[in-house]
C-alpha cells in the first residue's frame, strides 16, 4: 500500500507538472495564414458578430455556446472539505471541467465566485450565462443552494443544475430501482430510513417519490435526531418529510426498514441496527470517504444485503460522474431550456436498464472484472462503460423534447447516435 505521504505528494505534482492545473484552451479553426488571422477576427469575426446581432439565438451556429457548460462554484462546500474558499475549490471545478470533457465531450469553463450572499451569486451567474450553454452548480453549501438553484433556473433559459443535489439523486434511483427488482420489492410499499437531510439527501427523498416511493414510508434523521414534526428548525423542504411519531433515535428508525440511505457522516450505522433491518435490506451507505457503515462489515452482517456506497474500492460505487456529462449531453443537443423533472427520470431509467444488459469485455477488462452481471455487487454502470453515452443522452433529450423544453429537436435518432460516437 502507498503510504499517505505519497499519495499526497504524487497528488501534488499530478496537478502541478508538467504545466499547473489539468484544463486548457485550444483553437479549433485553422490559425497559419494571415487569411486565417482576418477570418478568425478582425475583419471577418464581425459577420458572425452582425448574424447574432440580429438573432440571439445564431450564437448556438457561429460560436461554442452550444457545447459549454460552466461549472460555477463559491467553495462553500467542497468534497467533505467544507468552506475552503472559491480558490480552493479550483481544482474541484477544473477536474469537473476534466470528466465533462473525457466523457462526454463538453467543454466547461470552471467559474469560482467570491460571494456567499445569494443575490450576489445569483446575478454573477445570470450576467454571465451569455456565455454558456448551461450552467453545473457545484459544491454550494445547503440550505443557499437550494434557493440559488431555484431562482437560476426560472431566471435563465439554459439548464441549470446542482450536480451535489440532482447527479446524487439520479444515480442512487438507478442503483435503488435495481436493488428493489433483485430484492423483489414495490417501491410503493418500501419503509425508507435516511441519515442525513442536506443537499444530497433531500434531493433524494424528493426524486424517489417521484419514482414512487411513499412519503409516509420515509423517515429522516439529521444531527438533531428526527425530522418531527414539532422541531421548529427544519427548512420548509423538510418539514414535507416531518414525522409526528417519536423516534428516541436512528436504531428505533432503522427497525424494519427495506432501505436505508445514508448522505450524513461515517459509522453511524451499527451492525446490531443492521441486524434488526428487513429482508434483502437495501443499504446506501454513500458518507464520504467513511461510509454510514463499513461495507465488509456489512456484508459480514448480513449476506442477504445490497449494498452501494461512494467509494470506488466497493461494488457498486454511486458516483455522479455516471449522470452529469451525459444528462448534460442530452440537454444541450435539444437546446433544452431546462433540466426537468422527466429529463431526470428519463436518465434514471436509461442507467437502470443499462445495468441489466450484458457487460461488454472491454468494461470487465477495464475493471480487472472477469464477468459484471446484473446483480448484488453489480447494480449500476461503471463509468467506464462507452455505451452510457449511446444510453442516457438521447434518453433525457427525447424527455425534453416529450416536455415541450427542446428548441432544437432531434429527428433523425439513428444518426444522432452515430454522432454521439465520433
Ligand atoms: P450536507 O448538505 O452538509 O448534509 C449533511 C447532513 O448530514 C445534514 O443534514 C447533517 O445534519 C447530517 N448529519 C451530520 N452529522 C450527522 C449525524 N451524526 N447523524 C445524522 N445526520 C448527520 O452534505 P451533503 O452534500 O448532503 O453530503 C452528505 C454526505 O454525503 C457527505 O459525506 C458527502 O460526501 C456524501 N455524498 C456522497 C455522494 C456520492 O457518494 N455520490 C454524493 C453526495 C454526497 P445537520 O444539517 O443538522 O448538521
Ligand atoms: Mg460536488
Amino acid at each position: 500500500m502507498m503510504s499517505n505521504e505519497r499519495k499526497r505528494r504524487e497528488a501534488l505534482v499530478y496537478h502541478a507538472k508538467p504545466k499547473p492545473g489539468k484544463i486548457e484552451v485550444r483553437p479549433t479553426k485553422k490559425y497559419s495564414t494571415q487569411r486565417d488571422l482576418s477570418l478568425a477576427y478582425s475583419p471577418g469575426v464581425a459577420q458572425p458578430c452582425l448574424e447574432i446581432a440580429k438573432n440571439k439565438e445564431n450564437v448556438y451556429k457561429y460560436t461554442t455556446k452550444g457545447n459549454l457548460v460552466a461549472v460555477i462554484s463559491n467553495g462553500t462546500a467542497v468534497l467533505g472539505l467544507g468552506d475552503i474558499g472559491p480558490e480552493a475549490s479550483k481544482p474541484v471545478m477544473e477536474g469537473k471541467g476534466l470528466l465533462f470533457k473525457i466523457f462526454a465531450d463538453i467543454d466547461v469553463f470552471d467559474i469560482e465566485v467570491d460571494t456567499k450572499n445569494v443575490d450576489e451569486f445569483v446575478n454573477t451567474v445570470k450576467n454571465i450565462a451569455p456565455t454558456f450553454g448551461g450552467i453545473n452548480l457545484e459544491d454550494i453549501k445547503a440550505p443557499e443552494a437550494f434557493e440559488i438553484e431555484r431562482r437560476l433556473k426560472e431566471e435563465l433559459d439554459i439548464p441549470v443544475m446542482h450536480d451535489d443535489q440532482h447527479g446524487t439523486a439520479i444515480i442512487s434511483s438507478a442503483a435503488l430501482l435495481n436493488a428493489l427488482e433483485i430484492a423483489e420489492k414495490d417501491i410503493r410499499e418500501v419503509k425508507v430510513v435516511v441519515s442525513g437531510a442536506g443537499s444530497a439527501a433531500m434531493a433524494c427523498v424528493s426524486l424517489y417519490c417521484s419514482l414512487g416511493v411513499k412519503k409516509e414510508n420515509i423517515v429522516m434523521f439529521d444531527v438533531n435526531g428526527v425530522l418531527h414534526k414539532d422541531r421548529d428548525d427544519l427548512a420548509e423542504m423538510q418539514k414535507e418529510y416531518a414525522v409526528s411519531k417519536n423516534y428516541e433515535s436512528l436504531a428505533e428508525g432503522v427497525k424494519n426498514a427495506d432501505v436505508f440511505l445514508g448522505l450524513s457522516v461515517g459509522d453511524v450505522l451499527t451492525p446490531e441496527m443492521l441486524k434488526t433491518m428487513n429482508d434483502n435490506p437495501i443499504v446506501f451507505a454513500m458518507a464520504n470517504p467513511v461510509p454510514e457503515i463499513d461495507y465488509d462489515l456489512a456484508v459480514k452482517t448480513r449476506d442477504d444485503i445490497i449494498m452501494a456506497t461512494g467509494r470506488s474500492d466497493h461494488p457498486n460505487q454511486v458516483n455522479n460522474v455516471l449522470g452529469f456529462p451525459f444528462i448534460f449531453r442530452g440537454a444541450l443537443d435539444v437546446r433544452a431550456t431546462a433540466i426537468n423533472e422527466e429529463m431526470k427520470m428519463a436518465a434514471v431509467r436509461a442507467l437502470a436498464d443499462l445495468a441489466k444488459q450484458n457487460v461488454p469485455e472491454q468494461v470487465n477488462i477495464a475493471y480487472g472484472e472477469t464477468k459484471l452481471n446484473f446483480g448484488r455487487d453489480y447494480i449500476i454502470p461503471k463509468p467506464f462503460d462507452s455505451r452510457l453515452l449511446t444510453e442516457v443522452p438521447p434518453a433525457v433529450a427525447k424527455a425534453a423534447m416529450e416536455t415541450g423544453v427542446a428548441k432544437e429537436p432531434i429527428y433523425d435518432w439513428r444518426r444522432y447516435e452515430e454522432e454521439l460516437y465520433e
